[in-house]
């Protein structure tokens, strides 16, 4: 059936009929007092959503564009940074930082497990000539499922003073709680597609005091990205370049939604979704790939063992226009990926569930009881 596929993937996310409305417009120009008084209200709520009073800069790029600027703003050839990797993004942003000619040091966890803080908290500390400049930590490892500490992680990189702490936010900003001014957060990145329920296109780049101090002597080449022409523009409610119009005017119609609905009930929303994901999984026997106690609120990986993953993955598909997402590297075929980010409501949890018990008992998987996995999911809804 046509119009019916649901997205399940951690991104692109599913967009509301009001933003999809907006998209529709007409494009107006960007040198407008139209678009300047809708660019000064997306600023302002982008502020709220980031809980933080530090600037907020809008970009033209995915998500990783994003998370680039945010480190080769702040940063000279040669600094000494630690990155934290234990998965695909955390090898990324090791790369990035090699691209860049940077002194990178990783920290590793196997994928499926979380960074461990007291290695960070070695190697702050022996630092005492202060060379470590910068800290990076992808908060919600997507190709896992892993929610790093980023708190505990933060608390060290705080206390050493200099470095500053650079977040992939991606699938963590508009899922969980992430206080940006409270913990002091220096870099915050993100992206529309994930929990910002608008299409891809416009990266996030929030960016504190100190950054911005940082910012003068940093001495790695930039320009499309150079944060100082966004800041310089932000604060006249306009944008260096010609922003993509459509999807700003977009973001204005679900930043007012999520505005509405408020962000202790977003997060609350997405614990929820995360909490009856993971009961469900436990009810059809099947293994969960990331740890309880660090299970990211946007996406729940399934590490099924006899059947082979994209089996599932398409056979959700074509019988049930589901889209799930599928393992990345050596975790091709070795797990699934359910998306629970954004525009999710408690119903397409339920929807999920039961087509994925109906699809493995088709492909011959025995190991459940049928209705385990929707009564796992029913339970965290009806308390
Ligand atoms: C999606 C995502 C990104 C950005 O990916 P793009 O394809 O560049 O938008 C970065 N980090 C994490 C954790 C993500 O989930």
């Amino acid at each position: 059936m046509d119009d019916k596929l649901m997205l399940m993937i951690p991104g692109p996310t599913p967009v509301p009929e009001a933003a999809l409305l907006a998209l529709a417009k007409h494009p107006i120009g960007h040198r407008t007092n139209e678009f300047s008084n809708i660019l000064a209200e997306v600023n302002e709520n982008l502020k709220w959503l980031h809980q933080t009073q530090n600037d907020v800069l809008t970009l033209n790029v995915s998500g990783t564009g994003a998370v680039e600027a945010g480190i080769i703003n702040f940063l000279s050839p040669g600094d000494r940074i630690l990155v934290g990797s234990n998965g695909k993004f955390g090898e990324r942003w090791v790369e990035v930082g090699q691209a860049y000619g940077l002194n990178v040091e990783p920290i590793t966890a196997e994928w499926g497990n979380p960074l461990d803080p007291a290695l960070f908290a070695e190697k702050l500390a022996a630092d005492t000539s202060k060379q470590i400049k910068a800290v990076i930590i992808t908060h919600s490892e997507t190709s896992t499922g892993v929610l790093n500490d980023l708190e505990t992680i933060n608390s060290h990189v705080k206390a050493h003073d200099e470095a500053l702490m650079i977040v992939d936010a991606v699938t963590s900003l508009g899922a969980f709680n992430l206080p940006v001014d409270t913990w002091g957060l220096d870099i915050v990145a993100s992206g529309s597609q994930k929990g910002y329920m608008i299409p891809p296109g416009l990266g996030f780049v929030s960016v504190s005091p100190k950054a911005w101090e940082a910012y003068k002597t940093a001495k790695l080449p930039k320009y499309y990205l150079d944060l100082g022409k966004y800041r310089k523009s932000a604060a006249k409610n306009t944008t260096p370049f010609t922003p993509p119009v459509n999807l700003i005017v977009a973001l204005h119609t679900t930043l007012r939604i999520m505005k509405e609905e408020g962000l202790e009930s977003i997060f609350g929303r997405h614990e929820r979704h995360k909490n009856a994901t993971r009961a469900a999984i436990k009810g059809l026997n099947l293994p969960l790939f990331a740890p309880d106690s660090h299970a990211s609120p946007a996406i729940t990986a399934v590490a099924p063992q006899e059947i082979e993953s994209d089996k599932i993955r398409s056979l959700m598909n074509k019988r049930f226009d589901i889209a799930l997402a599928g393992g990345q590297d050596h975790l091709k075929n070795k797990i699934f990926r359910i998306g629970h980010l954004g525009f999710v409501s408690d119903r397409d949890i339920l929807s999920c569930i039961s087509s994925l018990e109906v699809v493995l008992s088709e492909l011959g998987y025995e190991n459940f009881t049928p209705g385990a996995g929707v009564a796992g999911a029913a339970k965290v809804f009806a308390q």
